[in-house]
């Protein structure tokens, strides 16, 4: 009788084992861009070492080319890997002029730019701007291995911009400078007199207006949920590349009020170095992302990760700082805790082995939201 009981207690243990301890990983998203030697075979060795590494799906920028695209997103598919095609939005080249946006001086985009000659920014409220990155995505969500498009510089221009860049580009930017603000069109100017009877041009003072702000908020809205409803009716996903926030950064930085967009994915670019915090910040600005979307839409937090990391003291530029293998855990852990969804690298090829010893760590384990 005592015999019995025991192995009716062990076979209990056993297949309670069994069933409550099913391997548990967090959901992992790599970005990457396409390099001028890609080929299939080069593609097909970086897709299965990511797969390796824990990734799920990769946000991949293959430019506006359909066949790279679909090569990309077949590779993918082939390695188990959920394809975002990853496409700037605002930044184009050789569009009719009349379609950039003009900045607080009166200069266009296509000839006169903020901080970088290849912010050639677009005017979100231009109907041709509407029409060709509707067309765009469409095309690449056409593609059968494509799940998702992915929106990134779906924005207008920093017109603050991250304090950890302004020494790179000799800034201060505590206020904000006609030169990157925007857009100034005769468009824009005569719909937001119509909608609110303020000649933006006769303030003084634009920046303290709210209403031009959320007017610009609620163009860049409009453009996404356009897109959005083009993509959906096509049966695809769509997520974007996103500021974080929105209320702490985005909202302000670029006029992202993300949290009003019907997309079906958050990644918010939590790049804790670009904004002089560390590690522990990217929990903590997580849980307002989450909360922004009242937890109903999922949000990959995204992690910059530092490539050259030993020798992360010496370098200059902020772009080339970011995670170094030991903040890898608390990065992933913060943003777990906080609700996220799982998290995003950019980029899984600026990953170290011991970066990848640390995440590898991270990401096996079992994480609640507090
Ligand atoms: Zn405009």
């Amino acid at each position: 009788m005592k015999k019995g009981l025991i192995t009716l207690a062990a076979v209990t243990f056993l297949a309670t084992a069994c069933t409550t301890a099913p391997e548990s990983k967090v959901k992992v998203y790599g970005w990457q861009g396409e390099g001028e030697n890609t080929t299939e075979q080069t593609l097909q060795a970086d897709f299965s070492k990511w797969k390796s590494h824990g990734l799920d799906g990769m946000c991949y920028n293959a430019g506006h080319d359909l066949q790279k695209i679909q090569r990309a997103a077949k590779v993918a598919h082939e390695n188990g890997l959920e394809y975002h095609a990853w496409i700037p939005a605002m930044l184009q080249g050789g569009m009719d002029s009349t379609l950039y946006a003009v900045n607080r001086n009166g200069e266009r985009a296509n000839k006169v730019q903020a901080y970088v000659p290849y912010y050639t920014c677009l005017c979100p409220n231009q109907e041709g701007t509407v029409e060709f990155l509707t067309n765009l995505y469409g095309k690449v969500a056409d593609i059968h291995e494509v799940d998702y498009v992915h929106l990134d510089y779906i924005r207008y221009v920093d017109v603050i911009l991250a304090k950890g860049l302004w020494e790179k580009y000799g800034l201060v930017m505590n206020e904000e400078y006609p030169t990157a603000d925007y857009c100034y069109c005769d468009k824009c100017v005569a719909d937001f007199k119509t909608a609110t009877g303020i000649d933006i041009k006769s303030v003084e003072d634009p920046s303290q207006c709210k209403e031009w702000a959320q007017f610009r908020c609620d163009l860049i809205t409009s453009l996404v949920n356009h897109i959005a409803d083009a993509i959906h009716a096509k049966g695809k996903k769509i997520s974007a590349a996103v500021f974080p926030g929105p209320d702490s950064y985005a909202r302000w930085m670029v006029r992202q009020e993300w949290n009003k967009w019907n997309i079906d994915a958050f990644f918010p670019m939590n790049y804790n170095d670009f904004y002089l915090e560390d590690a522990a910040w990217v929990g903590k600005v997580t849980e307002e992302e989450v909360k922004a979307v009242n937890g109903e839409k999922p949000v990959f937090s995204g992690l910059f990760i530092c490539h050259d990391w030993k020798n992360k003291a010496n370098i200059k530029d902020p772009e080339g700082h970011g995670l170094i293998p030991s903040e890898m855990e608390e990065a992933v852990r913060g943003s777990m805790e906080a609700g996220a969804a799982g998290v995003a690298l950019f980029t899984p090829g600026n990953l170290t082995d011991e970066h990848w010893e640390a995440f590898d760590k991270a990401i096996h384990q079992t994480y609640t939201k507090k």
